[in-house]
């Protein structure tokens, strides 16, 4: 998740403990920005899983190289 407000990238875990007044996370399909409070909507699941594709192939690319 990056923050629309103040461009902060941050997991949607960590703005489940931000996000406490709505109990079960994913209840309110709103994330909160834990540097400033900015609630926007949660990213697509499509989204998160291109998002984790591409920073494992970041890695596997770095490690290829230090071979
Ligand atoms: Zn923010």
């Amino acid at each position: 998740m990056k923050c629309a407000f103040c461009g902060y990238t941050y997991e949607q875990e960590e703005a489940a403990q931000v996000c406490q007044g709505c109990g079960l996370f994913g209840g309110c399909h709103l994330t909160k920005c834990p540097r400033c409070g900015y609630e926007q909507p949660q990213e697509p699941p499509v989204v998160q899983w291109l998002r984790r594709w591409r920073a494992r192939r970041a890695i596997e690319t770095a490690t290829h190289e230090r071979k």
